[in-house]
């Protein structure tokens, strides 16, 4: 999934940066609130991982001005402070998580799962399409009980559409999911990862909608 990482320190931001990818994320990292602010309004992300103190405006700032503006994605606050009071400005500011600095990078990827789980309206962790399961935990895809290898941006395109069962993603909102600032797009990556993963998950799986994109179908309620 696409993150945005608001960090000022340049060190952290990028331990967090190389480790967020290593959970299969897409990250746009930037270091100053007013940067974060642009970001959010010409990116489609869904999640922010906000540092607090930062230059030009503050992340508690940075946080009002996007719950002001209705948007609803989730974000997790990132910070050294560590009053009880801070965190209960931060959770009142809008934010849907509070971490601590220092913290462990496993238990952040855990919070940001659990977060966009909540986001895509799943409750259960492993994420159901048919005869296909995605755990976001262990990055597993099965298909009728076997594993079946799905290379990075394949499971990002999957993983995508699985969070969202039943809603149609375009092209240019899958690519949002697949790349970052400054990334090479090639001009029909997006079909050939979707041919790619119909091969191997069968051509049922993800349907195409002419003109409006790609979805896969919502699991039927277990009996
Ligand atoms: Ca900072």
């Amino acid at each position: 999934m696409r993150i945005l990482l608001v960090e000022d320190d340049a060190l952290l931001g990028d331990a967090l940066q190389v480790g967020l990818r290593q959970a299969d994320h897409v990250v746009d990292w930037v270091r100053d609130g007013i940067s974060a602010e642009t970001a959010l309004m010409t990116g489609d992300y869904a999640a922010v991982v906000l540092d607090l103190g930062l230059p030009r405006l503050d992340g508690l700032d940075v946080l009002r001005h996007l719950r002001a503006k209705k948007k609803t994605l989730p974000v997790l606050i990132l910070t050294a402070r560590d009053t009880v009071d801070d965190r209960i400005r931060g959770l009142d500011a809008g934010a849907d998580d509070y971490l601590v600095k220092p913290f462990d990078l496993g238990e952040l990827t855990a919070r940001l799962r659990a977060l966009l789980r909540r986001a895509g309206g799943q409750s259960s962790p492993v994420l159901a399409a048919g005869r296909v399961t995605l755990d976001p935990a262990t990055r597993r895809v099965e298909c009728d009980g076997s594993e079946v290898e799905v290379p990075p941006k394949e499971y990002a395109l999957l993983h995508a559409l699985m969070q969202q069962p039943g809603r149609a993603l375009s092209r240019a909102q899958l690519e949002q999911h697949l790349y970052a600032w400054g990334d090479e797009i090639g001009s029909n990556a997006v079909e050939v990862y979707i041919h790619h993963l119909r091969r191997k998950l069968g051509p049922d799986v993800i349907r195409t909608l002419r003109g409006i994109g790609y979805v896969v179908a919502k699991a039927a309620a277990k009996p």
